[in-house]
């Protein structure tokens, strides 16, 4: 059997420290991962190569810059890229956290041009999207912004829905509003972006809003590999799976984590926790695939712990509808992370 591993970048990000580097708690190299190690680790041979297209039915995939491969049995996870990306002006005014890779790498960027901006004139940085990245993101990127700036820091989140958090317990809600307003940070939701222009975000009902740093946060999309091949999806472009990770209508062909939906569970959020998840189970399924031994299903845990970085030290964290806050929260939330990480480092 040979096993071959396609990546499009041999550095893997571990997302749930990102937070924390924009806060500039941690350094680059504490969330990266080397895919090349794991690989040759693993007795894999590692194509370094963006997939471009999957041919269920040849068993073909097609790479950019690399002949096709022909696979028995294949594996997507190929993970999301960000909602809104094709609006005018977002690829090249703001920064996306998909790719993850690119984010972290640009990150510095952003710090720099907060440090030399002339003194004593706001830094305007504004967060589209308040999801749970969003939110994170944005309350990091302030305490950063606070401790290494030049000067006054104006930090803005916007949210095209109604609520900041959408599927969050009320009292997480609550919490992060009163963290926002400590800080100066304003909320604002209801607010859709229409377009991005050099230094300013064109709203809908013609507003503009004004900016020096501008992340783009807006939410899960299935990425182009997905919608540039035949593969049965739903409308926002994830590969429709069974609970075995089977791709549906297509035998050899699974796919997990973000790229995935399952029928049964459609609105499952993407979540770092059921990609990692399901890992123990896409490992059985290969190999009973292989030796054509029955598969298992994968059961999403619907209610799991949210833990998240205040940049300041803290952390908040909701479980069963109970939401907390405190330094501890964050030594915990630490503790899990780096375990996690450094597994696989
Ligand atoms: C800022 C932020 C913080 C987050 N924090 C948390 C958290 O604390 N907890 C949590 O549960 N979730 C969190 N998430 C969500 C989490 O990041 C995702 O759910 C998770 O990364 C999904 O894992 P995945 O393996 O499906 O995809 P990914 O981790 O995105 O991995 C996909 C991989 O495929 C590669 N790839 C993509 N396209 C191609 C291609 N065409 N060819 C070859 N390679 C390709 C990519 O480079 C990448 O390495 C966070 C998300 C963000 C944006």
């Amino acid at each position: 059997m040979a096993l071959t591993l396609v990546v499009d970048d041999p550095i893997a990000i571990y997302s749930g420290m990102v937070p924390g580097f924009v806060a500039g708690q941690y350094a680059r190299h504490e969330l990266e991962i080397d895919v090349r190690r794991l690989a040759a680790r693993a007795g894999a041979r590692l194509i370094e190569a963006r997939a471009l297209r999957v041919d269920p039915r040849r068993r073909q995939l097609e790479l950019e810059g690399h002949p096709t491969l022909t696979y028995d049995l294949a594996s997507l996870d190929v993970g999301s890229s960000v909602a809104g990306l094709e609006l005018p002006g977002v690829r090249e005014h703001a920064l996306s956290t998909r790719p993850m890779v690119r984010f972290v790498r640009r990150m510095h960027e952003l710090i720099d041009r907060a440090r030399v901006r002339l003194p004593g004139r706001p830094f305007r940085a504004v967060v589209v999207g308040a999801g749970a990245g969003g939110v994170e993101l944005g309350l990091c990127l302030e305490r950063r912004l606070a401790r290494e700036g030049a000067g006054p820091v104006e930090m803005s989140l916007l949210e095209a829905g109604t609520r900041i958090l959408a599927g969050a317990p009320s009292g997480l809600v609550r919490r992060v509003q009163q963290v926002a307003a400590a800080r100066g940070i304003r909320l604002s939701c209801g607010a859709r972006v229409q377009a991005v222009e050099p230094g300013q975000l064109r709203l809908e009902g013609d507003q503009t809003l004004p900016f020096e740093a501008l992340l783009w946060v807006t939410g899960a999309v299935g990425v182009a590999l997905v919608r540039d091949s035949e593969l049965p999806q739903d409308e926002r472009g994830f590969v429709r799976v069974r609970s075995t990770f089977e791709v549906v209508g297509h035998d050899g062909l699974l796919a997990v984590g973000d790229c995935a939906t399952f029928e049964a569970f459609p609105d499952l959020p993407k979540a770092g926790v059921h990609a990692v998840r399901s890992g123990r189970v896409l490992d059985h399924n290969l190999r009973a695939r292989l030796r054509g031994e029955r598969l298992r299903a994968y059961r999403p845990q619907r209610d799991f712990l949210t833990l998240l970085n205040l940049g300041d030290g803290t952390a908040l964290g909701a479980k069963w509808g109970i939401s907390f806050r405190g330094r501890w929260a964050m030594r915990w939330k630490d503790h899990l992370d780096r375990r996690f990480v450094e597994a696989f480092q």
